[in-house]
């Protein structure tokens, strides 16, 4: 059971539509704007606050925010209250299914320039999405990634709207079906964190985290994946190399944060993560001589002034 009318009053009709793309003009009592649901010349969406509904005179789409944020996805009911009430896991998994379900075509030719468009315009619009995600700030917050490196790698939260904002920008979405980005009229990051990979300040390939423990954990494009960060880690000093996008994310922060402070701790052989480590019969001992060792290694490197800068690579 839901309460309708609660989450209708905690979602303002007006403001959802509006943070879905659609913009809105007041007149009067009520706002108008472009009908996400058509072909829209003329603005023939009204949306009517006070009765916290909306209704199309081209289309005849007309409805409460549930209504709208369902049509808009192309999602039932109780996903469209999952979405407004911040992607449960449960509709995450639900919509992770049916995705799964979907024959993967990835390709080995990397994106055409039209591709990269449409990434790079959906990557700011996640970005722009996320200062406005209460629940994927606080996840980066728990996975220790700041503000500062989501706002310079440009990570996003996969929030409703990309297919408006996409036509509104004169971007073709059988663009985005084709790159993986819509499945139909489902966009397939919803819910997720989006960390994209910058050449020269442009979206050329993106992935989607869950924020909870659905699966896939990393929904993909269905391009190559790249190696991230790869083009910037050239002619550098020192590098670093995690295992997933996250991980990269994190190194990115320790990068920065630490500078100079960052210290390199070699593992005893045949130990190459914390997994081994825990393994090993002598797995204690070895993490306390690493520790020894960083003591000794940070005496030094407080010293030093004129050590690398480091970049990072996944
Ligand atoms: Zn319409």
């Amino acid at each position: 059971m839901y309460d309708v009318q609660s989450i209708r009053r905690a979602n303002p009709i007006a403001q959802v539509i509006q943070v879905s793309g659609v913009e809105l003009r007041r007149l009067g009592q009520r706002l108008i704007g472009r009908c996400p649901f058509h072909t829209d010349a003329q603005p023939s969406l009204v949306v009517y606050p006070q009765d916290a509904n909306y209704f199309c005179f081209g289309c005849s789409a007309g409805g409460d925010v549930i209504d709208f944020i369902s049509r808009l996805n192309g999602v039932g009911f109780r996903e469209a209250i999952s979405l407004l009430m911040g992607a449960s896991v449960e509709a995450q998994r639900r919509a992770d299914t049916r995705i799964a379900e979907m024959p993967p075509r990835f390709r080995t030719e990397p994106p055409t320039e039209a591709e990269v468009r449409v990434i790079d315009a959906t990557a700011t619009f996640y970005n722009e999405r996320l200062w406005c995600s209460p629940g994927a700030l606080a996840y980066l917050a728990l996975r220790g990634i700041d503000r500062q490196t989501a706002r310079e790698h440009q990570v996003g939260y996969g929030a409703p709207g990309l297919a408006t904002y996409l036509r509104r920008h004169g971007l073709r979405l059988d663009t985005a079906r084709s790159v993986g980005l819509l499945n139909g009229r489902r966009e397939t990051m919803l819910g997720r964190i989006i960390i994209p990979e910058l050449r020269n300040g442009r979206a050329t390939w993106l992935t989607g985290r869950t924020l909870g423990e659905g699966t896939p954990r990393y929904m993909n494009l269905r391009l190559p994946t790249p190696l991230l960060g790869l083009a910037d880690v050239v002619g550098q000093g020192a590098v670093i190399v995690a295992e997933g996008a996250f991980d990269w994310l994190t190194s990115a922060d320790l990068g920065s944060a630490l500078g100079p402070r960052a210290m390199v701790v070699e593992l005893a052989a045949g130990i190459h993560d914390l997994n081994d480590l825990g393994r090993s019969a002598d797995g204690w001992r070895a993490f306390e001589r690493c520790l020894e060792l960083a003591t000794t290694q940070r005496r030094t490197n407080w010293e030093r002034t004129d050590a690398p800068q480091t970049r990072q690579a996944a």
